[in-house]
């Protein structure tokens, strides 16, 4: 295994090459700064040191990324199918090959562990591979026979799209949003998060090193208020696939009205893990504490409020406890880590507010709620007892590793408790009454439930959520709904009666 010391002098060297000019943006196979020759710096949430300036695209370079994906649009459309799934894999093939470079890269610019990171190359090299073999069928409808018509549909491209993203998993992410949308025949302009450029980079250089054709695949980096406002208002780019926070989805649906953009939303959440009396406890606990507490509980997904049974309230919160402070957080590149360090100083101003918020709330501070070090944006895993649903912390995405646990008594409580959020993205229920769990996940509300289980993902099942957790699903043929056009075409069978007007 690797030590702390081996993947410190990998990084060092992966990031050479960033240093002389920093990251540049990618627009109609150049790269080129910013057009008003602006930058901004990137940090490691590590140590707060900058690891190199970034080019701060505005709406000139947005709308020169714009016009290279509209030019670049109809002959990546109209590519033949097996040829465009060709490059998807080659895509796949050179991820893959860079895996340790995008591993490393990703934890010293998001602080996220490379236990869990180490895998995130391989999972974006799985999503072209999974949407490389779906090009071929992408373009297939149906065949509504009526009794005077053949009525034929077929799906289209929708034309360039813009893809607008997280600083959570941005690797991940990124291939997540792209990969269907260049299977689907779009052309794309990507604006990753600001905090966290550097693998977004790395993989736009991928796709031309794989033969993408120029302007195919334009980079933009940039803050959000800026780049990012500019593309979701830009006339060539007829939708926004966006990962985010609810707040940012709103603003971005209120900028795009004038241009009619249509807007798929994968948004924030409260999730709830509901734990029953007479579940599989061992298992329930290993589940709650790995849905909150990896990835830094940076994590859309995250289960973020512990609903569990009074019965059980007691025993099951002592053993948490007990695990939460031995977490170990640590340095992102130490293979030993599960917990690094939170973002960025903003991000971390905002989880430790928390901490006052829930005991002013009444809350009981049960493990963490602290600082950890001195330099970089490190907090202890945190756990707070005895909250009640309409506390802040029970309400509002914290997006750190702070669980709120929260107690019930019946099964209806539990539900009351469960849907009382504003969000709706996933659930975890754990129980061994079979009854009880189709009736309860029946009337959960939320786009994802698993039931004695963590998150899993399963790339042809649908994921998204409702209520203020998104607008649209991602996953198998679902992303197609939203990056291709449903078009009917009727042909008619024979001479029916046409009403004659004037005749
Ligand atoms: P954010 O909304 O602050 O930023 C996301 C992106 O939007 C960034 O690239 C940012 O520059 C850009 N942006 C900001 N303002 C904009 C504007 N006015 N117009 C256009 N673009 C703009 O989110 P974040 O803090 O980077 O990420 C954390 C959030 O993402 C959390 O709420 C989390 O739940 C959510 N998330 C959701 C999913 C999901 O699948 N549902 C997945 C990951 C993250």
């Amino acid at each position: 295994m690797t030590t702390l010391t081996d993947n410190l002098t990998k990084l060092d060297g992966y990031l050479t090459r960033f240093r002389p000019h920093g990251i540049q943006n990618l627009i109609g196979g150049e790269t080129r700064p910013a057009a008003s020759g602006a930058v901004f710096d990137t940090a490691s949430p590590v140590d707060e040191s900058v690891i190199c300036p970034v080019a701060r695209g505005g709406a000139e370079d947005i709308d020169a990324a714009a016009k290279a994906a509209a030019a670049a649009f109809p002959a990546w459309r109209d590519m033949p199918a097996a040829k465009r799934k060709k490059i998807l894999i080659r895509i796949a093939d050179l991820i893959e090959a860079r895996a340790e470079e995008i591993a490393l890269c990703e934890c010293w610019d998001t602080g996220q562990a490379l236990r869990f990171m180490s895998k995130a190359a391989l999972r974006g090299a799985e999503n072209f591979r999974f949407f490389a073999d779906k090009v071929a069928s992408a373009r297939d409808g149906q065949n509504l026979r009526s009794p005077t018509l053949m009525n034929v549909t077929t799906r289209v491209p929708i034309g360039p799209v813009g893809v607008i993203t997280p600083w959570n998993t941005p690797f991940m992410l990124s291939t997540w949003k792209i990969a269907p949308a260049l299977a689907a025949g779009c052309t794309i302009v990507h604006k990753p998060a600001e905090f966290s450029p550097l693998t977004a980079r790395i993989l736009a250089e991928i796709a031309q090193e794989a033969g993408l054709p120029d302007g195919v695949w334009n980079l933009v980096n940039g803050l959000g208020e800026d780049a990012g406002r500019a593309l979701t208002e830009h006339p060539a780019i007829k939708a926004i696939a966006f990962v985010g926070e609810s707040r940012t989805g709103s603003m971005i649906m209120k900028q795009g009205a004038d241009t009619l953009k249509r807007v798929h939303f994968e948004l924030g959440g409260k999730n709830p893990v509901v734990v029953f009396d007479d579940a599989d406890l061992d298992r329930a606990l290993d589940a709650a504490i790995f849905m909150i507490y990896s990835l830094n509980g940076e994590r859309c997904t995250s289960s973020s409020r512990l609903l569990v049974q009074e019965t059980i309230a007691d025993h099951f919160e002592a053993k948490l406890i007990e695990r939460v402070n031995r977490i170990k957080v640590g340095h992102p590149l130490d293979p030993e880590t599960e917990v690094g360090p939170l973002i960025h100083k903003v991000h971390f101003d905002k989880v430790t507010s928390y901490f006052d918020t829930a005991k002013q709330d009444g809350a009981t501070l049960a493990a963490g709620g602290c600082r950890e070090g001195d330099q970089g944006w490190f907090v202890r895993p945190t756990l707070f007892t005895g909250a009640t649903t309409r506390m802040r912390v029970a309400q509002e995405e914290i997006f750190g590793p702070v669980l709120t646990a929260i107690r019930f008594s019946t099964e209806a409580e539990a539900l009351r408790i469960a849907n009382d959020t504003q969000y709706g993205l996933t659930a975890y229920v754990w129980t061994n009454d079979l009854t009880r769990a189709l009736r309860f996940t029946d009337a959960l509300e939320a786009g994802m439930i698993w039931v004695n289980s963590e998150n899993v993902r399963h790339l042809p099942t649908p994921f998204g959520g409702v209520k203020a957790s998104g607008i649209g699903r991602d996953g198998g043929d679902w992303s197609f709904d939203f990056y291709m056009e449903q078009k009917h075409i009727g042909f008619a069978l024979g001479q029916h009666k046409i009403p004659r007007l004037g005749a």
